[in-house]
Formats: C-alpha cells, sequence, structure tokens
C-alpha cells in the first residue's frame, strides 16, 4: 500500500497528476480510518451494557437467587440497559438511513413554526419533569421549508432535548424561530435554542457533532445519550442544505442556531389568478 501523508504529497517536483492521485490515496486512507473507529466506537457502545446485563444475570441466577428484593432491584437496571442498547440501534440506523439519502433533497412543504409547537408539546413533560421553563417565541406567521417534516422534528427535539439535559437552569428554555434576510436578499428561517446552562468550552465546539463525541461521558450516560444526537442533526440539516452553528460562553449558556432557505411563497397576484381560473 502506498503511504504518504498529505505534506509528502505536496512534497515539490512531482507532476499534477501524481499529487492529486496522492492526496485523493490520502483522503481515502482517512476516510477507512474514520469508518473502523466508528464500527470499533460502536461495538464498544454496544459492548458495554451488554457486559452489564450479563453480570447481572449471573447474578441473579447466582448470589441473589434467593433474594427477591435484591432481584427486583438488579430488574430495573437491566430494562434500563436494554433500553439502552435499543435506543443505539435506533440512533445508528437513522444515521446510516440518512446518509444514504443525503444527496436527495426532501421536497415537501413544511412549516417550521408547526414543527416546533409539536416538538414544544413533546417535551413539555420533560420540561416540567426537571422543572425548567420551556418557551417558544414564535416571531414569524410561518416559516415554509422545502423538508422532510420527522426528520425536522427530529432536530428539533434533539436540540431542545439537549438544552433540557445539560443546559437546564432556573432561567428555562427559549426557542426562538424568525425570518431573517441573508446576503444575496433571499430569505431563510432562523430558530435558535437557548439555554443558560453551564455552557461548552470553546476546545469541545469543533467536535461536537462528531459521533460518540460527549464532552462529559458519564453525564451523557446518566442521561440516557447515545452521543449520536448532534451528528444525526448536523446530517438531517445538511441534507436540507441549511446550516447549523453553535455559540457558547461557559457559565452563561449555549445557542444553537439552524438556518434554513425558506420556500419560495407563491406572490399574491399568482394565487388570485389561480383561484380564479
Ligand atoms: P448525547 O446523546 O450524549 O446527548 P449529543 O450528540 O446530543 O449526544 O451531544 C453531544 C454532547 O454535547 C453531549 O454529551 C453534551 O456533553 C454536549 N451538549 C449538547 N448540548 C448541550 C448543551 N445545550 N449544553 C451543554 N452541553 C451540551
Amino acid at each position: 500500500p502506498v503511504r504518504f501523508s498529505a505534506e509528502e504529497a505536496a512534497a515539490p517536483g512531482l507532476p499534477d497528476v501524481v499529487l492529486v492521485l496522492l492526496r485523493d490515496l490520502t483522503q481515502q486512507r482517512r476516510l477507512e480510518q474514520m469508518r473502523a473507529d466508528f464500527v470499533a466506537n460502536a461495538s464498544h457502545e454496544l459492548r458495554t451494557p451488554l457486559a452489564s446485563l450479563s453480570g447481572f444475570i449471573e447474578t441473579i441466577q447466582g448470589p441473589a437467587r434467593n433474594d427477591t428484593a435484591a432481584r427486583e432491584r438488579f430488574l430495573v437496571i437491566m430494562a434500563e440497559q436494554a433500553k439502552r442498547m435499543s435506543r443505539l440501534i435506533d440512533d445508528l440506523l437513522s444515521l446510516s438511513r440518512i446518509e444514504l439519502n443525503l444527496h436527495i433533497r426532501p421536497d415537501t412543504r413544511v412549516d417550521l413554526v408547526h414543527v416546533l409547537r409539536e416538538v414544544m408539546d413533546a417535551l413539555a413533560p420533560l420540561a416540567l419533569d426537571r422543572g425548567i421553563e420551556l418557551r417558544l417565541a414564535e416571531q414569524a406567521a410561518a416559516l415554509p421549508v422545502q423538508g422532510d417534516r420527522d426528520e425536522l422534528i427530529r432536530v428539533f427535539e434533539n436540540l431542545v432535548e439537549n438544552a433540557l439535559k445539560y443546559g437546564g437552569s432556573e432561567r428555562g428554555v427559549d426557542v426562538v424561530c424568525a425570518e431573517a434576510a441573508r446576503e444575496d436578499g433571499s430569505r431563510e428561517a432562523v430558530v435558535s435554542v437557548i439555554d443558560y446552562g453551564p455552557g461548552i468550552a470553546p476546545e469541545h465546539l469543533p467536535r461536537l457533532t462528531e459521533r460518540f463525541y460527549r464532552v462529559d461521558v458519564p453525564r451523557s450516560r446518566e442521561q440516557g445519550g447515545t452521543g449520536l444526537g448532534l451528528a444525526i442533526v448536523k446530517h438531517i440539516v445538511n441534507r436540507h442544505r441549511g446550516r447549523l452553528s453553535i455559540a457558547s460562553e461557559a457559565g452563561k449558556g449555549t445557542i444553537f442556531a439552524v438556518r434554513m432557505g425558506l420556500a419560495q411563497v407563491l406572490p399574491e397576484s399568482e394565487k388570485i389568478d389561480r383561484s380564479m381560473s
């Protein structure tokens, strides 16, 4: 196999064709490495709850055979571990499905305001359970985008859930949706999920959307996280030709913002013409 680093491949004196070829090989090796890392990580993430399950089964069959109270306690933990494995498998499958369709842009018309209302309803119980006030500020009457409704719900559910789980504070969590102008004059929808929690240190920000990357592993596990949430969010936003940005300040909080081009709205005159014909 050819073993050249990017620097070596850029050495002077090599013809352009060779340089391009070497650069492609370096890129390919990097992709292969990433794939191998991903499989290793996924196996490790599945093996941890599996090992714990096996341990409890042995204990129930052995030392705790006649201890009903202990057995009941262990069964609760085992059910939680089984749920964790199934969440992980669901997330892995979602990720691979989205990746497979990455180049196909969803084409139904979806109103982001409706999507957000649905997300707020779905997460109201979690917010209530944590005693965190969850607010939605609708600064636009409608935000029509071209998209996949279920995937967009997934994006904002993930972001709001993270805000509640990792950024919850007595100041609550705000979701703000608005319309804004782009530099080229076109219009876009901007949805910001804002928390006033501990924030994320700057060195973590660039890696946050990597699969299995967590700032605080025990905390993520304790919250039932799989470490795939933000990777899924980023993939869905990319598929929708949108942009995800993260701003955070230690001790102040975090803002996750999603921007997506607004779907063309028919001019009033065309609507009237159509309804009359
Ligand atoms: P997980 O399944 O662990 O929640 P995610 O991909 O959704 O995985 O998030 C990755 C990590 O980013 C989390 O484990 C957490 O450490 C950090 N994180 C995400 N959102 C926030 C937030 N609003 N405030 C602080 N940390 C966050």
